[in-house]
């Protein structure tokens, strides 16, 4: 299965690095010349910059509409350079690196998705971006809304990761976001590369892609992992990582269409009687129904590792707090502003011209 990682804005390209440094497949796309020359495993050759004739390399300075507009320019040069990285073999998924509260991410990321499914009309497009933390104010939230509206309506699912339930209290941002990073790409990579591994109860890529042709609905990684010498009951193990301490993102995992899960670890610790007991509890509780597995006994392995991915989302409580904050903010701005376009014509209207007053 082939995937390609495109980074875009600052976020996204340090996630999209990470996946260069793992081996993927990876171009970063920024409209600061700092950023991307602050990347360590992108190679040169594969980091453009985008905006040069508006923002001169300098960043768009988390506005979006910016971001959009710098998209938009370069994006013959930007589609040009992804043509030459994929060349003549197919492309199962293009994975869009972002953060939803900044500029060139949020602007840029919808722009180039576009065209990205209009030119690749057979590959998947999924955006994988950071939601913002609360203590960032209401520009990221604004910026968040906005982008998940338009990215809803363009790609084939949103994994999105919320970094208020990533971040651990007391953490240094940075810190905190380069261990976000970290976890994101572990997640993302050790789900795929699980996908079309010989065996008999394994992944392929035509689960993977059917569970994230979602139509722009939501989708989230969850996680869970255990010395397998400690575990006591694999089934909780699996189904702590459908729940809710163990996903990037607050959902309701009843309003899910589909999940995959991929379970790793010593062959007598894999007791199938316990595995089918939890995906059978796990697939009554999804609305789809569906839930496609794969099993990975490995004799070298000490640790039980689940991965999930739950996909087809359409109630998440993160995204909620997202959208519903920004939709109040909007109303109560316009209105402000309104009512300060009232308050402003009665104050000036009565007023004679120049040219009554001084004839
Ligand atoms: P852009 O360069 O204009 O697209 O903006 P950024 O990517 O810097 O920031 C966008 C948003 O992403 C911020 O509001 C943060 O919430 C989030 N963010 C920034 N950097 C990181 C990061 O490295 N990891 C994660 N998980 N989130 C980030």
């Amino acid at each position: 299965m082939r995937a390609i990682i495109i980074g875009i804005g600052q976020c996204g390209t340090k996630i999209a690095d990470i996946f260069s440094l793992v081996d993927f497949e990876a171009l970063a796309i920024n409209t600061s010349k700092g950023d991307l020359e602050y990347l360590k495993h992108i190679p040169q050759d594969r980091r453009v910059l985008i905006g040069e004739s508006i923002v001169g390399g300098k960043g768009v300075n988390a506005n979006p509409v910016l971001g959009r507009e710098a998209m938009k320019r370069d994006l013959p040069m930007v589609m040009r350079k992804i043509r030459s990285l994929v060349g003549y073999e197919d492309v199962d998924i293009f994975f869009l690196t972002f953060g939803f509260g900044g500029g060139t991410g949020a602007g840029g990321t919808p722009v180039l998705a576009e065209a990205l499914k209009e030119e690749y009309p057979d590959s998947l497009v999924v955006a994988i971006g950071a939601l913002p933390l609360k203590e960032e104010g209401i520009r990221p939230t604004i910026n968040a809304a906005i982008t998940i509206d338009k990215l809803s309506k363009i790609v084939d699912s949103i994994i999105a990761i919320d970094n208020n339930k990533l971040k651990e209290s007391g953490e240094d941002i940075s810190q905190a976001y380069e261990r976000i990073n970290y976890a994101i790409v572990e997640r993302i990579a050790s789900l795929l590369a699980l996908i079309d591994v010989p065996g008999e109860q394994t992944l392929d890529a035509s689960d993977l892609k059917f569970v994230l042709r979602a139509m722009g609905s939501f989708a989230t990684v969850g996680y869970a992992k255990a010395d397998a010498s400690k575990v006591k009951s694999l089934s909780r193990l699996i189904v702590r990582s459908f729940e809710n301490e163990g996903l990037y993102l607050d959902v309701n995992i009843e309003s899910a269409l589909y999940g995959l899960v991929a379970i790793h670890g010593p062959p007598e610790a894999l007791k199938a009687n316990e595995i089918f007991e939890a995906l059978n509890e796990l697939t009554e509780r999804i609305r789809g129904k569906q839930i496609f597995r794969g099993f990975y006994p490995d004799p070298r392995e000490r640790e039980v590792e689940v991965v999930t991915l739950l996909s087809g989302i359409y109630e998440s409580k993160s995204i909620e707090d997202i959208v519903v904050t920004a939709k109040r903010y909007a109303q109560e701005f316009m209105k402000a502003k309104e009512e300060g376009e009232i308050k402003k014509r009665q104050l000036l209207s009565g007023l004679p011209d120049f040219d009554d007053i001084y004839p």
